[in-house]
Formats: C-alpha cells, sequence, structure tokens
C-alpha cells in the first residue's frame, strides 16, 4: 500500500519552507509598520458562520465547502476564507467596545479549505495571509489598505502588478443595479450556464462573477454599477481613486468586476500578475474590498469594514519566477571540523556557543574525514569553517578559515567557547 497525500493538499518540505518564512516574515514586518496586530481563529467554525455570510449562491458555499456532522451531531466547516472567521471572533469577544481603537487593524495568516478542481495556484487546502480593519468608513482608510497590500508584494520583490478597482456601492445602489441587470439578463435567461440560470434567480450579480465563457460574453453588453450608484456611494467612489492619484498609485477601473463573496459593497480590488507562472494571463494575487453590515450579519453592532486576502501559493510561484527564491536560503555561518575522536566533545562544545552566540553552526555527526567534512561545508554554503585537530586541541587553539577567500587566522580555544562574540566580530571585521 501506498500512501498519497490527499488530492489538492501540499507537502511544503525544507528548500521550499524557506520561502514560505519569508514570506510571513515580510508579511509580518509591513504589517507592523501599518500597526496591525494579528489574530488566529479556529480553522474550522460552525457552517453557518459561512453559510449565513459568504452568500448562498457563492461558489464557495454550493460546491467548494468542507463540512461535515461530527460526532455530536454539529454542522462543522473547515474554513473555506478567513473574513467570516475573525468577523465571528470580532464579535463574540467585543472587540468593538469604546476602550478599543478604531480602526481595529488586524491580520491572519494559514491554510484555507475548499473542493475545488486543483490545478496549477489552486488548490482544496491552500493559504492565505489576509488583513480586516473594523470601525471607519472613511475611503482613506480604503486607500491605505491597498496600499500596504502593494507596499507588501513590492516588500517581496514583485514588479509588473496592477491594481484593479470596483465599487459595488451601498444597499440603495445597489437594488436599482440589481434591477437593471435583471432586466438586462432576463432576454438571455437560456442562454446562460445552469449555474447562471439559478444566480439570476436568486443573486443577479453572481453572474457577473461567472468563468463559464458564453455567460462572460453576455456580461460583457451588462449595464454598469457605476451608472447606478447613489452620490453618496459615488462620493466615496470618487475620494478612494482621488487618494489613490494622491499616492500616485495606478489602478484600472474593471466595472465588471465583483467578489467571490457576497459581502461586499463600495470599494472592491484585486491584485493582478501575468507573470509567465501563469502563462502570462492576469491572475488575482491578491483580493479584498470593503464588507460594511458583516458584522451586523454575524450578530455584531453596526461596524464598518475592509480588508484583502493574498493567495500565497499563488504569490509563491510568481515570485519563484522572478527569481528571487536564492536569496531565501537559510545561510550557514560555520561549519565546525574536527579530526579525531579525542576532538568530539570540544567540537560539540563549540558548535553549541556559536549558536548561543546568536549564528548557525554545523558540525560532522558520521566520523567523516576532513576532506569529506569540508566537502559538506561546502554543499551547505558555509561562510567559515572552524577546524580543530589533536594538534589545536594541545596548543588550545582553533584554525579559521574564511571559505570566500581562503584566508585562514588561528583563534584562541577558550575564548571562542567563553566568548564567541567577539571572537566573531574580530574574524568578520578582518574580512572587510
Ligand atoms: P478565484 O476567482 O480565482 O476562484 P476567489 O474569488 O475564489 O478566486 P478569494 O476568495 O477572493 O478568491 O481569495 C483570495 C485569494 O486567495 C485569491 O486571489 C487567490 O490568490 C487565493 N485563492 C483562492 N482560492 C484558492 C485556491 N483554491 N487555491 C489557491 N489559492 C486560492
Ligand atoms: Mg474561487
Amino acid at each position: 500500500m501506498k500512501y498519497q497525500r490527499p488530492k489538492g493538499t501540499n507537502d511544503i518540505i525544507p528548500g521550499e519552507s524557506e520561502k514560505w518564512q519569508f514570506v510571513e516574515k515580510i508579511a509580518r514586518q509591513v504589517f507592523k509598520k501599518y500597526r496591525y496586530q494579528e489574530i488566529r481563529t479556529p480553522i474550522f467554525e460552525n457552517f453557518e458562520v459561512f453559510s449565513r455570510t459568504s452568500g448562498e449562491t457563492s461558489d464557495i458555499v454550493t460546491k467548494e465547502m468542507y463540512d461535515f456532522y461530527d460526532k455530536g451531531q454539529r454542522h462543522i466547516t473547515l474554513r473555506p476564507e478567513g473574513t467570516a472567521g475573525v468577523v465571528r471572533a470580532y464579535v463574540e469577544n467585543k472587540l468593538y467596545g469604546p476602550e478599543i481603537q478604531r480602526p481595529f487593524k488586524i491580520y491572519y495568516l494559514g491554510p484555507m479549505f475548499r473542493y475545488e478542481r486543483p490545478q496549477s495556484g489552486r488548490l482544496r487546502q491552500f493559504h492565505q495571509i489576509g488583513v480586516e480593519a473594523f470601525g471607519v468608513d472613511n475611503p482613506t482608510l480604503d486607500v491605505e489598505v491597498m496600499a500596504m497590500a502593494l507596499d507588501l508584494l513590492q516588500s517581496m520583490g514583485l514588479k509588473n502588478v496592477k491594481l484593479v478597482l470596483n465599487t459595488l456601492g451601498d444597499q440603495t445602489s445597489r437594488a436599482a443595479y440589481h434591477q437593471a441587470l435583471v432586466d438586462y439578463l432576463q432576454p438571455y435567461a437560456d442562454q446562460l450556464s445552469k449555474d447562471s440560470q439559478i444566480r439570476l434567480k436568486k443573486n443577479p450579480l453572481r453572474v457577473l462573477d461567472s468563468k463559464d465563457p458564453q455567460d462572460q460574453a453576455i456580461v460583457k453588453q451588462a449595464p454598469q454599477i457605476t451608472d447606478y450608484l447613489t452620490s453618496a456611494a459615488a462620493e466615496h467612489f470618487y475620494q478612494v481613486k482621488d487618494r489613490l492619484n494622491a499616492l500616485k498609485i495606478d489602478f484600472e477601473i474593471d466595472p465588471t468586476m465583483v467578489r467571490g463573496l457576497d459581502y461586499y459593497n463600495h470599494t472592491i480590488f484585486e491584485i493582478m500578475s501575468d507573470s509567465k507562472a501563469f502563462g502570462g494571463k492576469w491572475t488575482t494575487v491578491c483580493a479584498g474590498g470593503r464588507y460594511n453590515g458583516l458584522v451586523e450579519q454575524l450578530g455584531g453592532p453596526e461596524v464598518p469594514g475592509i480588508g484583502f486576502a493574498l493567495g500565497v501559493e499563488r504569490l509563491l510561484l510568481v515570485l519563484a519566477v522572478a527569481g528571487n527564491s536564492q536569496q531565501l536560503a537559510n545561510q550557514l555561518d560555520v561549519y565546525v571540523v574536527g579530526i579525531g575522536q579525542a576532538t568530539d566533545a570540544t567540537a560539540l562544545q563549540l558548535v553549541q556557543a556559536i549558536r548561543q552566540a546568536g549564528l548557525t553552526a554545523d558540525r560532522d555527526y558520521l566520523n567523516r574525514k576532513p576532506k569529506g567534512q569540508f566537502k559538506a561545508a561546502n554543499r551547505q554554503a558555509a561562510r567559515f569553517t572552524f577546524t580543530i585537530g589533536e594538534t589545536e586541541l594541545a596548543n588550545q587553539v582553533v584554525k579559521v578559515k574564511n571559505m570566500t577567500t581562503s584566508q585562514e587566522i588561528t583563534v584562541d580555544l577558550t575564548a571562542a567557547l567563553t566568548n564567541f562574540g567577539t571572537v566573531w566580530q574580530k574574524i568578520t571585521e578582518k574580512r572587510e
């Protein structure tokens, strides 16, 4: 019997995991600058947390949920996205009190689950890094959230991305648009895909999000939301565009863009990449928008919110093609070469002293000859080797070799063991 990982999942093994750590580290650094704090919510939630918020007719709820009944007959779902769980936690922990700063800014990272047809950049267990900002309806915050998403991608070395923007207006705008869209789509009803025929009855805006080519052709001529905005919604959208201009951030408006989830309103956006990783086709790496009303939907007070989520697997596909994977490798500072059994304990003390000084160190565990140990050091691209043979041990010294310049010096063993920081400083100064 051969065991295989479930379809649509990945093992993130050494060589790959460094890239994940790099992405997560940059994300944390960028979020810190903008004063976002981390939240960790459960990977499973009650089914209703998603079914009530994502929308009954959304792909996520109709086809993609990993849901099951647990041994206590509770209807459970592996989270397909981060926002609903975060909002549930926001409400449950009353993070909206008067003593809490507004906007209340949080981020999360972790696995999400959707039953999809696996393909490049589309998995059943995938990972998102996302943010949410609660309590402020100001369009300037929308722009700051988008600017932060771009900052994040740029900090990771991603170029050639574009920001695509739309608005879904407020409830009144949407009601007016809803009617116009139904009036337009109704005559085409029997030419639409089966899914879209259902969507047309239950939630016509969803038809705009269809991936069926025939649906898309029909949708092309559909009326646009921007013609149905109330003056307040139009003003919000105007301010967003104005602030983006103030920051000299380029953007494109796509009037047919909707989100895969039903809870959005006003500003929605996607950051897309046309990287070779996606065959040069514009693909969404990061998506988000405003969701005023969602907090109330999950039993909280009337608190506006905005956020985005970034797909880590898709991001890594782009980063790999951009070619910055090498710099992500974990560099080895020192490889300790011990020659002869008598040096074993000292070599062990030495690697530990180096690690305790905050540097990376490795050694041999297979009693290899010096040649084999130097080979191992090279394979790990060690910056320095520290050699102790029986002569060095007798003289209480260590031979240090700079593997880049091949320069060698001798340092005092006791000093290296008791005060490695100072020894290291001396060694690295010499190099400069
Ligand atoms: P799509 O239209 O591609 O299905 P979506 O609208 O379902 O995307 P969102 O729910 O907005 O996607 O998720 C935000 C981001 O998460 C996406 O832009 C993408 O980068 C990533 N993502 C979504 N689904 C998957 C998946 N199944 N596998 C890998 N990444 C995903
Ligand atoms: Mg999807």
